[in-house]
């Protein structure tokens, strides 16, 4: 079995950082088989009983993963400065702690993935993964197909590199027009930004998909779970 510093162990779930741990052994908070420890160096395997202040290491829970249809109006950070109501505070309340994968704009609705694994949720949203995001945008303004057709060499807007981004014209609304547009990046504004730079007012915002994941017929406000089994096919 593999044998790992026990300060690592308890790193690893959670409870503290690894010199924390090594502090609370020093302390004699940490007992090892019933023993309490009086040094941190000391290996353990799987089969060990840890527990911390008297209490036995959590377990890890398997990684999970939701859907989540965003409506306007909900900031994605844990804590908004200003008091903005959050998407955290609006989720059903049987759901564990979850973090969102990236961000989307206060008034930017649709999919945002959410996950109880926040290791996993640094790794989708890293631009090395390259995921798809698919949107529907409304924007205010003209345009043409052959301006849109520029995005796809990228783009630079105020100093800021865009990668090629597929935009599509799909109809004229009065003074708006509709696109959709499908980007590998996750950059802050990105959307905006960059239909901005076409002379285009975004004012609505829908994101449809993330990689693999679509929003389909999800209702608005709306969480369901899905099956993590496709991310080993994904990210490998
Ligand atoms: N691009 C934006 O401008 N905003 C979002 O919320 C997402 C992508």
């Amino acid at each position: 079995p593999v044998e790992e510093r026990i300060a690592k162990v308890i790193a690893r779930a959670g409870v503290a950082s690894r010199r924390d741990a090594e502090a609370m052994i020093a302390e004699g908070r940490v007992t090892l088989n019933g023993t309490v420890l009086e040094s941190p160096a000391i290996n353990v395997t799987a089969s060990d009983r840890i527990t911390v202040d008297g209490e036995p290491l959590p377990v890890k829970e398997r990684t999970r993963l939701w859907l989540y249809h965003k409506p306007r109006g909900l900031v994605t950070t844990a804590r908004d400065p200003e008091g903005r109501p959050t998407v955290f505070e609006n989720l059903p309340e049987d759901l564990p702690r979850v973090v969102a994968v990236g961000r989307l704009d206060i008034n930017t609705e649709g999919l945002l993935l959410l996950t109880n694994d926040g290791g996993l949720a640094k790794v989708i949203a890293h631009p090395d993964t390259g995921w798809l995001r698919r949107y529907k945008v409304r924007a205010h303004g003209d345009v043409t197909q052959a301006d849109l057709d520029r995005l796809r060499d990228g783009v630079t807007v105020d100093e800021m590199e865009y990668g090629p981004v597929e935009a599509r014209l799909d109809r004229v609304q009065g003074d708006n027009v509709w696109l959709t547009l499908g980007l590998r990046e996750g950059k802050n504004r990105e959307v905006k930004r960059i239909l901005e730079h076409l002379g285009l007012q975004v004012n609505r915002l829908i994101r449809l998909s993330f990689g693999p994941f679509q929003l389909g017929d999800l209702e608005s406000d709306l969480v369901e779970e899905v099956r993590t089994k496709v991310l080993k096919d994904q990210l490998g």
